[in-house]
């Protein structure tokens, strides 16, 4: 392949703007918000569930407590009633009024145990109100962090784009002065290996930092300046300028 010398050197340009592309994407791809982000993520999961599970609990509480304290209100009824009856002076015999004496006693201990178990339910449901607050509190920590996080990738993300965005800008301008099958090569290349063309500096391939031998920089100055030459270890496009020691 043959490519006027200027045309070469703009190879180089371009190079160098590439591996500024590069690294952005790099820069883009590893920030460290990206890593944060992904724990926080896991963590505001498990906040979640955690949330939701112990809703679910302070829920089944609430439930055994209206049941427990429906159970309390139905023996205080037979209760009453049987009170009521008992003071109302309809029941006269004896038996009968020992009978209903001894139930309305039987009532009242079953009542007072019932209200045990109320009592109980209540205090653990406080616990499992209390914790319901707790972990919601830190699911939403959790939440205000990651959002904090994901502003700073964001700010982050919108500076690399822009300064990748002018980057890009300024690439036609060099494309313009590369040949159309350099410039293929060059890509091929690119696609390769990440860098398409170096500068052969000081006898050294600056792709690859390999110096050449004797045989190959004796072949490269045989070459005519239009022929494109190559690395032999690296097979990137080698650009001679007035530094390549010749
Ligand atoms: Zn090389």
């Amino acid at each position: 392949m043959k490519a006027a010398p200027e045309a070469q050197k703009r190879l180089l340009d371009l190079a160098e703007l590439d591996a500024g592309l590069d690294r952005l994407r790099h820069r883009r791809r590893t920030l460290p918000e990206l890593a944060e982000i992904d724990d926080l993520s896991k963590n505001l999961a498990r906040a979640a569930t955690e949330a939701i599970a112990a809703e679910t609990e302070a829920g089944d509480l609430a439930r055994e407590q209206t049941k427990a304290e429906a159970d309390v209100d139905a023996v205080r009824l037979r209760a009453d009633r049987d009170q009521k009856r008992l003071d109302s002076g309809q029941v006269t015999s004896p038996k009968d009024l020992a009978s209903l004496q001894s139930e309305i006693a039987s009532l009242q201990r079953r009542q007072g145990d019932l209200e045990e178990v109320v009592l109980e339910i209540m205090e653990r449901r406080e616990a499992a109100d209390a914790r319901v607050e707790t972990v919601k509190g830190r699911r939403d920590e959790v939440a205000a962090t990651l959002a904090v996080a994901e502003g700073r990738r964001d700010g982050a993300f919108a500076e690399i784009d822009k300064e990748a965005a002018e980057l890009q800008s300024r690439r036609p301008a060099i494309t313009a002065d590369i040949p159309d099958d350099l410039l293929a090569l060059y890509g091929k290349l690119r696609e390769q290996s990440g860098v398409g063309a170096a500068m052969l500096h000081g006898g050294r391939c600056l792709g690859c930092r390999t110096s050449l031998s004797i045989a190959d920089l004796n072949r490269i100055r045989a070459a005519a300046h239009d022929e494109v030459v190559r690395c032999e270890e690296c097979r990137r496009i080698l650009v001679r300028t007035a530094e390549s020691g010749l």
